[in-house]
């Protein structure tokens, strides 16, 4: 197959690079598993922006404390100063955001921001943007989306990738060579056995790239959520977003005592809470939402009501069980500030990438924005360059694709997670968690 433009990834960082690529542009997304199975549909407690300018400085000094500091401050500013034309574009898409009864938007808060300035659509923010962004694409006459289609390789010469190679459900290779390639793929929670992620996101691209010998940053930055609810069934764990502790639930430990501050950056209500089941010789904490209204629980937060009530607990009454886990990868496949990666023609984009947005911790609600921003910065780039005319005349064959990817991937990039951590002398919970 030949393209334009090559995306493997349909969550909100693929599908909203490809809306804001040229129409005269033949674009193909490839997505492992079906178009709408992508963590971007996952994401509840809401999407961050600039409401005025007054709120500047100190969602700029948020967003770089909970990064300790680590953070790349040019990315944090494109993020925050495109923030508003990103919802505009959303709005215009048709999503939907909380409004109070005079038409204002309603903002709420989450962990480590000092105050109101998060966007929502009830508990499932994610679901009401990307499946907007996704009817969108479906519109469009210029981009075809293959479902179930797993990208193992790239096609690259000489520092240049010239498209992919992927393989189908039937085990069929195919090569689908393109001009520009977006690697969207998305985070690493499969390789993990607790996560918030779906479990077909295991960091293909960054194996893929570390393959290569494209630069990567930061692979063991990994955020650690303090709160899903605990549960001993396989599959992925069901997040309790921060914004219920935003709207004031607290932790309690086996005494029902509180133990920590519920609204310090994650990385440090993980370690409380690890701390805290150490000490208990528990395997949870407890989480109340008694003191949020009963009515408010129910219209902020219908999915959490609903999802607790089928595992038996009310939680305008009961206190739930609640254990950290993995959930969002902060480092990544290292990119300018347009996106673009260490190789020529090759761009990364959501949490594939790491452009230092996050630094060392995500500021809760910033990785929505992020994905679409550093997208349409990708889809911008892409579209200002003129394409060549050649390839690279690789046939599958050439290439090594290894046969068994996710445990040849998980293997390459928890290599790498390890190496850095020795670099950088971390011991995060993340190990627990592998
Ligand atoms: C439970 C949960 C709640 C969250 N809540 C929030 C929130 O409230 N606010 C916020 O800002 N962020 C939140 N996040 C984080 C946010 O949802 C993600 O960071 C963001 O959606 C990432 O978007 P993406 O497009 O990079 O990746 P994804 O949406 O995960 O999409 C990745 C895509 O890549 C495809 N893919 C992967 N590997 C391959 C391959 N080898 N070949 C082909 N396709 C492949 C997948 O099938 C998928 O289509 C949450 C995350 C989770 C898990």
């Amino acid at each position: 197959m030949k393209t334009d433009i090559v995306i493997a990834g349909t969550g909100v960082a693929g599908l909203y690079c490809a809306l804001n690529l040229p129409r005269d542009k033949k674009i193909i997304m490839v997505t492992k598993s079906d178009a709408d199975d992508s963590d971007s549909f996952l994401a509840q407690g809401g999407i961050c922006v600039l409401k005025d300018e007054s709120d500047y400085d100190s969602y700029f000094e948020d967003t770089m404390r909970a990064g300790h500091y680590e953070n790349n401050r040019e990315s944090v500013e494109i993020m925050i100063r495109s923030s508003r034309d990103v919802i505009k574009d959303l709005i215009s898409y048709g999503v939907e955001f909380e409004k109070n009864a005079d038409g204002s938007f309603d903002y709420t808060k989450e962990g480590a921001h000092s105050t109101e300035r998060i966007l929502y659509h009830e508990d499932i923010t994610g679901k009401e943007i990307t499946r907007h962004l996704l009817s969108h694409v479906r519109k469009l006459e210029n981009v075809t989306i293959i479902e179930h289609f797993t990208m193992v390789d790239i096609i690259a010469k000489d520092n240049r990738c010239y498209g992919i190679i992927g393989r189908n459900e039937d085990g069929e290779y195919t090569a689908i060579e393109a001009y520009n390639t977006v690697f969207a793929t998305g985070g690493i929670g499969g390789l993990y056995k607790h996560s918030t992620n779906y479990r077909h996101l295991t960091g293909d691209a960054l194996a893929i790239s570390l393959k290569h010998g494209i630069k990567v940053e930061n692979l063991d930055y990994i955020q650690i959520h303090p709160t899903t609810l605990y549960s001993t069934k396989r599959g992925r764990r069901f997040l309790i977003s921060e914004s219920v502790r935003g709207e004031g639930a607290v932790l309690l430990d086996k005494n029902m005592n509180r133990f920590t501050d519920e609204l310090q950056p994650r990385d440090i209500v993980s370690n409380a809470i690890y701390k805290q089941m150490e000490k208990d010789g528990t395997p949870y904490v407890w989480l109340s939402m008694k003191p949020i209204p009963p009515e408010t629980i129910k219209s902020h937060f219908p999915n959490i009501y609903k999802q607790c009530l089928k595992e038996g607990y009310d939680v305008t009454k009961d206190c739930i069980p609640v254990v950290p886990a993995q959930h969002y990868f902060m480092g990544g496949i290292w990119v300018d500030s347009d996106s673009k990666t260490s190789m020529d023609n090759l761009y990364a984009a959501g949490e594939t990438s790491c452009n230092g947005v996050h630094g060392r911790n995500r500021l809760a609600s910033n990785s929505l924005l992020e994905s679409l921003v550093f997208a349409k910065r990708a889809a911008k780039a892409i579209g200002d360059t003129k394409p060549e005319t050649g390839d690279a005349k690789i046939e599958i064959g050439d290439t090594k694709i290894y046969d068994n990817c996710k445990t040849e991937y998980k293997k390459a990039v928890f290599d790498e997670i390890e190496r850095m951590e020795k670099i950088h002398g971390q011991d995060n919970n993340e190990i627990k968690c592998r």
